[in-house]
């Protein structure tokens, strides 16, 4: 029988203790960001209930809708590819943008955070492994030159990084990319660019969340491993 929604969050929470525990970090230095994307209001709250605060979500539609019934004290964290005229929905009601990898997207993003007189946590998406098919910045020198264009911004804030890692069976495949994200994260801070922190490492599934921690991870977001399989409705 499956796993209940509180025994799977126990055991990813357990799971990146002793991760932190075998590397000497500090429990608290990481988040698990529960990905609630296609799943029911219901699922949302039971995972709330057992404590989750940060929610992760892919679409845009989808994120304001659950925002506006769950809880204010939600942490909604926007994962997914973000298109330009959508943004003027979210600046206000996200915690933080996981995914933002061009100087157009985060100009839109400031002058909508500028009209809403709110400041926009953001984070760099890094295309560490130079898949084709993923968004991304692709290598050091685009990610410093993005990073020092969009510090200028008004009304953003770039807290980190974040990478969508290679889909596999086995972590140890993407240990090393996770180790580059860390290490590209030191290369920027090296930079000493005014308004920029590299404090939030986003990186890290259900399939290598645990490698990740072991790596860095302040941040990791969980779906499956939480809520179950997806089933999308294709048309
Ligand atoms: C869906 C998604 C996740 C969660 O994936 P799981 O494998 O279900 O844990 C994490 N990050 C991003 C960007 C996603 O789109």
């Amino acid at each position: 029988m499956d796993k209940t929604i509180p025994e799977n969050i126990t055991t990813v929470l357990e799971n990146i203790g002793a991760a932190c525990d075998r590397t000497g970090r500090d429990r608290a230095e990481v988040t698990l960001i529960a990905v609630s994307k296609t799943k029911p209001l219901p699922m949302l709250q039971e995972a709330y209930e057992y404590g989750i605060r940060d929610f992760g979500e892919n679409r845009v539609q989808e994120l304001v809708s659950k925002a506006g019934r769950l809880p204010d004290d939600i942490r909604w964290h926007m994962i997914g590819h973000l298109q330009r005229n959508k943004v003027k929905y979210i600046v206000d009601k996200v915690y933080m943008i996981h995914s933002v990898d061009s100087l157009r997207l985060a100009e839109e993003i400031s002058l909508e955070a500028v009209k809403k007189q709110v400041t926009v946590k953001i984070l760099m998406e890094v295309n560490i492994a130079g898949e084709a098919s993923k968004f991304g910045i692709q290598d050091t020198e685009s990610a410093i030159a993005l990073v020092r264009a969009v510090s200028l911004l008004p009304g953003i804030q770039i807290r980190g990084l974040m990478t969508v890692a290679p889909y596999t069976d086995n972590s140890e495949d993407n240990r090393q990319y996770f180790r580059n994200l860390k290490q590209l994260s030191v290369d920027i801070m090296r930079e000493n660019i005014d308004n920029v922190n590299m404090n939030v490492l986003s990186m890290g599934m259900s399939g290598d969340y645990i490698t990740a921690v072991e790596e860095g991870a302040s941040h990791v977001r969980v779906g499956t491993g939480i809520f179950g399989d997806r089933i999308y409705n294709s048309i």
